[in-house]
């Protein structure tokens, strides 16, 4: 049975712990950064190869209430990738899943991925994740702390959560602890509800619409132009191979 996360963003007080925490254990270099837009406490920008989880923040009105809401985001672990599904079409084993875990990882294969060929894979993914190290050319994003996994020990982010936002454990278990957690916030959070658990392995549970959120806080439209990207590049792999 593969191991899932539960986010219960009704939780989180954006710390950042978690971030960190991960930037510590895959021992990623700081990023330079700068204040930006209208001055959103979001710190960096975006997810990039040397972060492989983010804070978002995401600040609106409710009436005449501020709301601000907070979204740790990192790879989802899909329960059928489809990062691996394009990756699979380009060059075998550059995202491989653990079946034991049911974490979704990308090998050094990766960089055999040419830039192109990188941008189809981040476009198959539906909530963005994927990101390229321009300097090793390997594709990089959140490995759930597999080798911990392995060892008896919890992902680093989920260690440090001061908050308890972050639970981490048999799929099954967390599945129904987020239902649980559910059915109480949806007394004081009527919108309260679960981002995509039947498809993915880091299970958010949201108090406001996704809108008022991260936007690729569920999966992204994929009846758009993402699959049809992914139509045609199931045609023009074979000939892009044979060119090759
Ligand atoms: Fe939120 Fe916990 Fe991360 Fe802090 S450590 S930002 S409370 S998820
Ligand atoms: Fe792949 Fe994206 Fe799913 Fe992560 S969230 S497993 S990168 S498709
Ligand atoms: Fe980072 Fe590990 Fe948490 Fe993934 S599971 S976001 S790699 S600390």
């Amino acid at each position: 049975m593969p191991k899932s996360f539960l986010i219960d963003t009704s939780r989180c007080t954006a710390c950042r712990g978690c971030q960190i925490a991960c930037k510590e254990w895959h021992e990623l270099p700081a990023n330079k950064t700068t204040q930006y837009g209208w001055g959103s406490h979001q710190n960096p920008q975006d997810l990039n190869a040397n972060n492989y989880k983010l804070v978002r923040f995401s600040e609106h009105l409710d009436g005449d209430v501020i709301r601000w809401n907070f979204f740790p985001d990192q790879c989802r672990h899909c329960v059928e990738p489809p990062c691996k599904d394009m990756a699979d079409m380009i060059v075998e084993g550059a995202v491989v899943r653990d079946d034991k875990t049911g974490a979704v990882l990308f090998t050094e294969a990766s960089v055999k991925l040419s830039e192109a060929d990188f941008e189809e894979v981040r476009m198959a993914c539906p909530y963005d994740i994927p990101r390229r190290n321009e300097n090793s050319g390997l594709m990089s994003k959140c490995t759930m702390c597999n080798e911990r996994i392995h060892s008896g020990l919890q992902p680093a982010c989920v260690k440090v959560c001061p908050t308890g936002t972050m639970q981490f454990g048999e799929r099954e278990d967390m599945l129904k602890l987020a239902e649980a957690r559910l059915e109480s916030l949806k007394k004081d959070w009527p919108e309260a509800m679960l981002a995509d658990p039947y498809d993915v392995n880091v299970i958010y549970l949201l108090i406001d619409t996704p809108e008022n959120y991260h936007e690729r806080s569920v999966a992204a439209n994929t009846a758009g132009p993402m699959s049809k990207k992914q139509f045609f590049a199931t045609l023009t792999r074979p000939f892009r191979a044979m060119k090759a």
